[in-house]
């Protein structure tokens, strides 16, 4: 039985880069995609245009409403779901001990892990976040609801609890060493699919994340890897954060190199975690290798991201609550850095991908040369971002840095039919804009002008389904 989605149907096609993203732009006003039992693409395209061997097929006329991937959310913090917004008097780690760390040891009570699940894949589908890459709790019973509930709902996760060797005690995320490295493959067992024809069907997925480079020991970020190198080969991610905040002295930066003894941050996690950078372990990097922010990476730091197919998640909101900066767009870009975005919920404040892209642009727009370092800058890095170079963002990179483009990110024949349907109607400025904004007489200015109102205009009210794999997911509410 095929199924054809009728709607305003728009996506990155194809696999290009970021750079390329407009000219991949595929976009069809009238259009129909087309899924079959298995929730696989058989044709996207216009609806005119749609081949006679799919006549009797069933069709859903998403009338009035817009259908497009779902999207991608590459660094997001389940345990700080009822986080948002939190007040913590200074940025990232006055507001990781005054906030985040009496938040996330709520999720010691099995009733209150509960509730944070149901709620944490809640927010994913009334989101349209068909995909997200899940910074975990330390407890493996809160691991267990959100693992159990994704697979029950459908949703596409990838999650790991969250590894920390070094951690204040009333904090009740710290493990010993050796608990730390057993509850890590513990999930793995119990959640990852091992085998290779599991993995082609599976939605649910296992990440090897340790906190950030502070949180663990070298003996710690040793074990890891070597746990990593035994798992690497059946599909395991590796996630953490790296380069968010620069204060001097006392911010992340500062503070990991003066711990670690290290040339760069980013040794840590590539196996040079010893004093001077001396190689002490197994490196973390590669293509199922996701790093949150790196808004002040090195040049050389970004070269070995490239050059180990490991991939950024961006977050601009989070970043602009807890005053980290922004990720240098246009030196990221041309270091040849895959980059996806993040929510980073709760330090971020929006769930909603779109919003997290209105940030994006916002962010780009006005990122000059460094404040103090010329008042009337010549060396502008202000950018523009193209409407397609958002939706590739938070849609194609996505399933990119996560190794799964083969499977999901556009609407290309044979992939998995993972959308989000938004309806301008239930979201007035968006749909009263849409209706009765200028139009250019240019068809190509005329379009990149709406698309680029539909990202920024949207808000989740505006969300009336979400779809992986052909399925309509439920929320609970
Ligand atoms: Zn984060």
């Amino acid at each position: 039985m095929i199924t054809i989605h009728k709607g305003h149907i728009f996506h990155i096609a194809g696999a290009p880069k970021v750079t390329q993203a407009e000219q991949a732009l595929a976009w069809h006003p009238d259009g129909a995609m087309a899924v079959d039992e298995r929730g696989r693409i058989v044709y996207c395209g216009n609806w005119k245009d749609l081949p006679a061997s799919l006549a009797n097929a069933h069709i859903i006329d998403h009338a009035g409403c817009y259908i497009m991937p779902g999207f991608v959310d590459t660094h997001m913090h389940y345990p700080q779901v009822f986080c948002g917004d939190s007040y913590g008097g200074g940025q990232l780690l006055e507001w990781l001990n005054n906030c985040i760390f009496p938040s996330e040891a709520l999720l010691a009570d099995p009733e209150y892990a509960r509730t944070a699940a149901i709620e944490w894949c809640d927010r994913m589908i009334n989101s349209g976040t068909t995909m997200g890459l899940i910074f975990g709790s330390a407890h493996p019973h809160a691991q267990d609801c959100l693992f159990e509930t994704a697979r029950e709902r459908g949703l596409r996760i990838v999650c790991g609890r969250g590894v920390e060797t070094v951690a204040p005690d009333w904090s009740k995320q710290k493990s010993s060493e050796e608990d730390a490295i057993r509850l890590v493959r513990a999930e793995i067992e119990k959640w990852h699919p091992l085998t290779a024809e599991a993995r082609k069907e599976a939605l649910q997925f296992v990440a090897i994340v340790p906190r950030f480079s502070l949180s663990v020991t070298a003996k710690t970020l040793k074990a890891l890897g070597d746990l990593y190198e035994e798992y690497r080969d059946r599909g395991v991610y590796f996630t953490s954060h790296l380069n968010e905040n620069a204060r001097p002295k006392t911010g992340e930066i500062d503070s990991t190199k003066e711990v670690y003894k290290v040339h760069s941050y980013l040794d840590t996690y590539d196996g040079k975690f010893l004093p001077n950078s001396q190689v002490g372990g197994k490196s973390l990097l590669g293509k199922r290798s996701v790093l949150a922010h790196c808004v002040h990476c090195t040049d050389k730091e970004l070269a070995r991201l490239a050059e180990t197919g490991s991939s950024i998640s961006h977050c601009p909101v989070s970043q602009f609550f807890l005053g980290s900066g922004t990720m240098p767009w246009r030196r990221t870009v041309a270091a040849g850095v895959n980059i996806s975005i993040g929510s980073d919920y709760g330090a971020g404040d929006e769930f909603f991908i779109p919003q997290v892209l209105n940030s994006c642009f916002k962010a780009h727009i006005s990122e000059a040369t460094p404040v103090g370092m010329d008042p009337y800058p010549t060396n502008d890095q202000s950018v523009a971002l193209h409407p397609a170079e958002l939706l590739f963002t938070g849609t194609l990179a996505g399933a990119r840095a996560l190794d799964q483009e083969d499977r999901f990110g556009n609407f290309d024949i044979g992939k998995e039919a993972d959308f989000v349907v938004l309806d301008p109607a239930k979201c007035q400025t968006m749909g009263m804009t849409l209706k009765h904004m200028y139009k250019n007489p240019d068809p190509k200015v005329a379009r990149d002008a709406h698309m680029f109102a539909v990202i920024m205009l949207a808000r989740e009210s505006a969300v009336s389904a979400t779809y992986v794999r052909g399925r309509k997911l439920k929320a609970s509410k």
